[in-house]
């Protein structure tokens, strides 16, 4: 028998010129948490969103959504407004802050946050609470959250906004980037994303004195002394010059990933959406994904168990979409604004392996494991 090779979710894919950039730094001795890979990383990010934007490349989206709170003056005993379904890493930072997460239910258009649920989760905080500090809206698997909807609820009720577009580099709503859309916009470079630098993320805003102040945290917010003197708690949460290497050769072939991804979703939807018990996300007028992952929705929970444990069997990865944060053991706690959405895609969703180096043949392969599943 031949043993056929792993396909995996979503797996690392070099473009060629990385090991140039990261052989620069080993060659400059520039092995440090800054250097001129950062600054030119910082560069190739922001021309690629938009010029307005200023980016501060650092160790983790995490570590960004972390400074992002703080620089909008998240502390102990406030509440943050935050998209249940989504990755811990979204709402982990608002615990860190010792603050209080909302969850916040989705919408089946985008599959993201609703605006509707929102804003009546921030009449009803106001009544009962107190007004939050700010709100973590996520662009789940590349698909743009409702942009328009959130930022005029944003303003009416002066309450700024997160953008969580660690899934999102390259997505567009209207052929304005994703990470610009924000009060602060975040990314992700860990492993499994659109680019990666094997770790680490950026801050992304408009705000020249935001970017200046997430690089002070980011560095153990040293004050201006010939010695060492602190007047703020810092954190260390730069990136990496070598690393940022990595993600300089990345940027030079984020339109190719984007394709990619882009194609290996229309191959999944060719091949596999007569089966009238699948379903696809479309984008709305205006919206562009990226397709990070490409997703699935079954007739039920256990046709959806039943797809992925056939690929299992076959060394293929498939993942059910992120289990909201409202149903999470550690925030079982936590208020929560809920209508049902979030519950139902998690139990019916499916993300299929969608790295941008899957061949034909391994997509062939996953598609024909799917199909055998709805043949009689
Ligand atoms: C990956 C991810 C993060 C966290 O990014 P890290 O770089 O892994 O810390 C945050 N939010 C979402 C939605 C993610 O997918």
């Amino acid at each position: 028998m031949v043993t056929q090779t792993k396909i995996w979710l979503s797996s690392p894919h070099m473009g060629g010129n990385e090991i140039a950039y990261v052989n620069d730094a080993f060659n400059t001795n520039w092995i440090a948490p800054l250097g001129p890979n950062v600054d030119l990383f910082e560069n190739a990010i922001q021309d690629y969103i938009n010029n307005e934007v200023h980016v501060a490349a650092l160790s983790s989206g995490t570590g960004a959504i972390h400074l992002a709170l703080e620089i909008l003056g998240v502390s102990s005993g406030d509440e943050v407004l935050c998209q249940s379904l989504t990755f811990s890493a979204s709402a982990n930072p608002i615990k860190y802050l010792g603050a209080t997460p909302v969850f916040i239910d989705s919408e089946y258009d985008t599959w993201n946050i609703s605006p509707g649920l929102l804003e009546k989760a921030i009449k009803d905080r106001i009544v009962k609470s107190k007004k939050p500090k700010a709100i973590i809206a996520v662009h789940l698997y590349g698909m743009p959250y409702k942009v328009e909807a959130l930022k005029a609820i944003s303003k009416k009720y002066d309450i700024p906004i997160v953008e969580d577009s660690a899934e999102a580099l390259g997505s567009m709503v209207n052929g304005v980037k994703c990470a610009s859309f924000g009060t602060i916009g975040i990314l992700s470079f860990n492993g499994n994303k659109i680019i990666t630098t094997s770790g680490g993320g950026a801050l992304v805003t408009d705000n020249k004195e935001f970017k200046a102040k997430a690089v002070f945290l980011a560095t153990q917010a040293r004050d201006n002394a010939p010695h060492y003197q602190h007047s703020h708690v810092g954190y260390n949460y730069r990136m990496s010059n070598v690393l940022a290497g990595i993600g300089r050769g990345q940027m030079e072939v984020i339109d190719d990933r984007v394709a990619a991804r882009r194609a290996n979703f229309e191959f999944y939807k060719k091949n596999l959406s007569h089966i009238e018990e699948i379903v696809f996300l479309d984008e709305p007028d205006g919206f562009f994904s990226n397709r990070w992952l490409s997703c699935i929705l079954t007739e039920s929970y256990e046709k959806r168990e039943s797809i992925r444990y056939a690929l299992l069997k076959e060394d293929i990865e498939s993942r059910p979409l992120w289990k909201p944060m409202h149903m999470q053991p550690i925030f079982a706690d936590a208020p929560k604004y809920t209508n049902g959405t979030s519950e139902d895609l998690f139990n019916r969703g499916l993300c299929l392996p969608s790295g941008s180096n899957l061949t034909d043949q391994d997509l062939e392969r996953i598609v024909a494991i799917i199909l055998k599943e709805f043949t009689p």
